[in-house]
């Protein structure tokens, strides 16, 4: 999008997250307390106990209105949109195989389309579609760990690497929030969530004391952070301050960094 069109991206996002469920479209299976204890020990995401049941139906309404909404904004877009829409599954269990796989993060559907199909189009209609669902299930299931003591550089729900964080401004205690899930968790304060080495430095665009971006030398990631001392008294949505902040992730990929939201920090272990 072109820089003028500033205002159109913003209605763009607001339409995008502004999708909603029926009361019935995810359901939540509560672990047994003793398997939460051990998981909790043991640092295992939730999702991996207990994954949300989604009714597939729903997500691809959800999925259909999402198309709409880019198409509505970006026209030039509707033919790549139209062959992503007509290769998605039609069959009831190939539906459902296909929801269970697009909710957990870091899954790829490299394999299912063929190259006639953009994935980074599907990539960016399938988190907003994913959304909706993942947001409930965060609410719910981050109330069976302690978010406070968690303190891991991945999200406890769904294992996802943060995508931004808030430095919180009584005690200046540092919080990072799952781009996935939209949980928020407590970290230590100094430290990169990724590869966990302690080296903390950060640059700040000038005349803005409100955001800064941490970055690490050592594995090359990077974290916006928004500065909740600097913020004034204005209420900090996260999920608004990282779809405002772009701009911040340009810089910081054009300085050789990545941010590695879209990785399941688990990867390595569990699959
Ligand atoms: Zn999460
Ligand atoms: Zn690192």
């Amino acid at each position: 999008m072109k820089e003028n069109s500033l205002q159109q991206m913003d209605g763009f996002y607001k339409e995008l997250i502004s999708t909603w469920l029926s009361e019935d479209s995810i359901v939540f299976q509560t672990p047994e307390p003793e398997v939460i204890k051990t998981c909790r020990e043991k640092a295992v995401p939730l999702i991996n106990i207990s994954p949300p049941i989604v009714k597939y139906e729903d997500f691809f309404v959800i999925m259909k209105q999402i198309s709409e909404v880019i198409q509505k904004y970006q026209p030039d877009l509707a033919e790549e949109i139209t062959k992503i829409i007509s290769a998605l599954p039609a069959e009831p269990s190939e539906k459902k195989a296909f929801v269970s796989k697009a909710i957990i993060p870091g899954s790829s559907f490299t394999y299912y389309f063929n190259e006639d199909v953009n994935q980074d189009i599907f990539d960016f209609m399938r988190n907003y579609s994913v959304k909706p669902f993942m947001r409930e299930y965060g609410k719910y299931m981050s109330s069976l760990y302690d978010l406070e003591k968690w303190l891991k550089g991945f999200c406890p729900v769904c294992g996802s690497y943060p995508n931004i964080a808030l430095l919180e401004k009584e005690e200046g205690k540092r919080y990072l929030s799952c781009g996935w899930c939209e949980t928020k968790w407590r970290f230590n304060r100094l430290g990169c969530p990724y590869c966990l080495s302690n080296e903390s430095q950060f640059f700040t665009m000038e005349g803005i004391d409100k955001y800064r971006v941490y970055f690490c030398e050592n594995c090359h990631g990077y974290i916006k952070t928004v500065d909740e001392a600097s913020a004034g008294n204005e209420e900090v949505d996260l999920l608004w301050e990282d779809i405002n902040t772009i701009q911040l992730d340009f810089i910081a990929m054009r300085e050789g960094f990545s941010n590695q939201k879209a990785n399941l920090a688990l990867n390595d272990s569990e699959k």
